[in-house]
C-alpha cells in the first residue's frame, strides 16, 4: 500500500535539515519557486519554549539557497497580550530573537485578510492575504500540548494561526457550550472543565465564557446531555476553516514541519511553560516534516504517546485524536484521499 511519507529528523537538526528537506520533497517544489511564506508562532512574551530562532534560521538559509524570497509570516492574536496588533508582535518577536538581521529575512505581522466563504457552520473564513500572495507555504509548527485541542501542531498552526481575528473569535465562541436540556446539577462538567469554564449555581451549570474557549469537554462529559454547542464542535469548525484554507491555497505547495521539542503542556501563547502542569512533558523527540498536515500531527501525537504515554489527554482532559479523526471523516466525505503515513528516520 502507498504511504505518506514523513521524514524525521531525530538528530542533529541543523546538519541534518538540507538533507531531510530534500528526502521529503521541500528542496524539488521550493526550487526557485519565488516567495516562501514560513508561518511560525513567535512566542507570547515571557514564554521561552517556542520553536529556537537558530532553527527558523537554517530554514531560511535553505529556502534562500534554493533561489526564494522567504519572510517569515503571522497574524495577531485575538487575546490581548504582548502580539496582539502587528507592532507589538513585531516588538515581542525581536525580544524573542525574531528580526531580519537574526534570521535572515523579512518578518511580516498582518491581520490582512481574504474572505472565503464555506459551506459549514462558520459560514466564512478570512484567510491571512500574506498566505494567499505566497508562492509557497511551509507552516513551521512547534508540537506541544493544547488546552482546547489536546495537541497543537500543523493544523492548529494553519487553521487558527493563519486566520484574522473574526475567525479566531467564531473558532473559539461558536463552539462554547449552550444548555440544551434540563440540567441535573450533578457537577460533572465542573469537574471535567480545566478552564474554570463552568460551575455550579442554585443547582444548575452557568457558564463563565471569558475563560472558555469552546474545547467541548463538558459537553463530552455531560451524562444527560444538556450541552451542546451554540453552532459545531470546535473539531468541526477547525475542520471546515482547515480544509477551506489548503483548498483555497492549493495548488501551491504546502509543507508542514513540527518540532517535536521543549514538548510544553500549553501552547506558546502562555507566557509561561505551565510548571505546574510539569514541563517538559515528554522528552524531545526531534522534527518532522511532509506534505499532509492530517499525517503529520498524527504521527506526532503517535510519537508522544509512544515516549510518553496518554500525557496529552491528562493534561487537559482531550484526547488529541478527537480532532484528527474529525477532520479524517470530513475527509472521507469530501472525496480526499487520506494514506497511512510512514516514518523515514534520518
Ligand atoms: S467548553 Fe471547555 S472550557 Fe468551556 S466550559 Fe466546557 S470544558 Fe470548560
Ligand atoms: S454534567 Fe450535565 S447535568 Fe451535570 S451539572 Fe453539568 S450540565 Fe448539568
Amino acid at each position: 500500500m502507498t504511504c505518506e511519507k514523513i521524514v524525521f529528523v531525530k538528530s542533529n537538526i541543523l546538519y541534518n535539515l538540507e538533507t531531510a528537506l530534500k528526502i521529503a520533497g521541500v528542496a524539488q517544489a521550493f526550487d526557485g519557486l519565488g516567495k516562501v511564506a514560513v508561518k511560525l508562532h513567535m512566542g507570547e512574551y515571557g514564554n521561552l519554549h517556542y520553536i529556537r530562532p537558530a532553527i527558523v534560521r537554517q530554514f531560511v538559509d535553505i529556502l534562500k539557497n534554493l533561489g526564494n524570497s522567504p519572510f517569515l509570516f503571522d497574524t495577531p492574536t485575538l487575546y490581548s497580550g504582548s502580539r496582539d496588533t502587528p507592532s507589538k508582535y513585531i516588538d515581542t518577536a525581536r525580544r524573542n530573537g525574531f528580526c531580519s538581521e537574526v534570521i535572515g529575512c523579512p518578518i511580516i505581522i498582518s491581520d490582512g485578510a481574504s474572505e472565503i466563504a464555506t459551506k459549514g457552520a462558520i459560514g466564512s473564513i478570512k484567510v491571512a492575504k500574506a498566505l494567499c500572495k505566497a508562492d509557497g507555504i511551509l507552516i513551521l509548527s512547534h508540537g506541544k500540548g493544547h488546552p482546547d485541542l489536546g495537541f497543537g501542531g500543523a493544523i492548529k498552526n494553519l487553521a487558527m494561526g493563519c486566520v484574522a481575528k473574526k475567525t479566531k473569535k467564531d473558532l473559539h465562541t461558536m463552539s462554547q457550550p449552550v444548555l440544551a436540556a434540563e440540567c441535573g446539577g450533578c457537577g460533572k462538567c465542573v469537574d471535567a472543565c480545566t478552564k474554570e469554564g463552568i460551575s455550579l449555581k442554585d443547582g444548575k451549570a452557568v457558564f463563565n465564557y471569558d475563560n472558555c474557549f469552546g474545547c467541548g469537554v463538558c459537553i463530552q462529559t455531560c451524562p444527560v446531555q444538556a450541552l451542546k454547542p451554540r453552532s459545531a464542535s470546535i473539531d468541526t469548525l477547525f475542520s471546515e476553516t482547515f480544509f477551506t484554507i489548503v483548498e483555497a491555497l492549493r495548488p501551491k505547495p504546502i509543507f508542514f514541519v513540527n518540532v517535536l521539542m521543549d514538548i510544553t503542556p500549553r501552547c506558546d501563547c502562555f507566557p509561561s511553560a505551565g510548571k505546574d502542569e510539569g514541563f517538559p512533558i515528554c522528552s524531545d523527540i526531534g522534527l518532522l516534516i511532509g506534505t499532509d498536515a492530517i499525517s503529520i500531527d498524527s504521527a506526532s501525537i503517535d510519537l508522544i504517546a509512544k515516549n510518553c504515554g496518554d500525557i496529552l489527554e491528562k493534561i487537559h482532559h482531550v484526547n488529541p485524536m478527537r480532532l484528527i479523526n474529525t477532520l479524517k471523516k470530513d475527509a472521507n466525505s469530501k472525496g480526499v484521499k487520506l494514506i497511512p503515513y510512514e516514518l523515514l528516520a534520518l
